[in-house]
C-alpha cells in the first residue's frame, strides 16, 4: 500500500481520477506550467521569509514548519483558492498526522498572490472525517482502473487532460 501523503488528499478533492494516477505513479504533472508556478510562489514565499526550503517527516512533506514555545505552526502555501477545500483537507491531514506524533499543532494557509492567511485549527470532527477520507482514498488507489473521467471545468488546466480527453 502506497503511503498517504499531503497530495494525496489534495487530489482526493480536486479529482479521484487524477488521485488513482497520481497513486499509481502516472505522473504528468512535471509538464503542466500551472503546477511549476504554484511552485516557484511556494519557493519565493519561503526565500522571502527565510523558511527551510524542505521539510519531510516520513510521509508527509508540509511546506513549511514554525516552532513555537507551545505549539508547531504548519503552512500550506498555494496559488490560489481555486481549491481552498482541498487545500485545506490537506493542512488538516498535516495536523492529525503531527497530533499523532504527540505534537501539539496548529494550521495556517497562505495565498501569497492575494495576500491571504487563515488559521486552522483540527476538531474532534476533523479527525474522524479525516480517517474516512484516508479509508476512502485507499479504496480509490488499490482500484485495478482509474475512475471515470468526468468532466470539471479545471480539466483543461489538469497535467493529465491528454490521457483523459485527447485518447493520448
Ligand atoms: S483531466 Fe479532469 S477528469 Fe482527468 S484527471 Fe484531470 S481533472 Fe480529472
Amino acid at each position: 500500500m502506497a503511503l498517504i501523503g499531503g497530495a494525496y488528499i489534495y487530489y482526493y478533492f480536486v479529482c479521484k481520477r487524477k488521485l488513482w494516477f497520481y497513486a499509481n505513479k502516472i505522473t504528468m504533472e512535471h509538464e503542466s506550467d500551472l503546477v511549476q508556478i504554484g511552485k516557484y510562489i511556494e519557493l519565493f514565499y519561503k526565500e522571502k521569509h527565510k523558511y527551510e526550503r524542505k521539510v519531510i517527516i516520513n510521509e508527509i512533506s508540509p511546506d513549511v514548519i514554525k516552532r513555537y514555545k507551545d505549539f508547531v505552526l504548519v503552512f500550506e502555501i498555494k496559488k490560489s483558492d481555486k481549491f481552498k477545500e482541498a487545500a485545506l483537507w490537506q493542512l488538516k491531514y498535516y495536523l492529525w498526522y503531527l497530533k499523532r506524533l504527540g505534537l501539539n499543532v496548529k494550521g495556517k494557509l497562505v495565498i501569497p498572490e492575494y495576500n491571504k492567511e487563515e488559521y486552522i485549527e483540527l476538531t474532534e470532527k476533523d479527525e474522524r472525517k479525516i480517517k474516512e477520507i484516508l479509508n476512502e482514498i485507499k479504496r480509490i488507489i488499490s482500484m485495478d482502473k482509474p475512475p471515470r473521467e468526468v468532466f470539471k471545468d479545471y480539466c483543461k488546466a489538469c497535467a493529465y487532460y491528454p490521457l483523459c480527453w485527447e485518447g493520448y
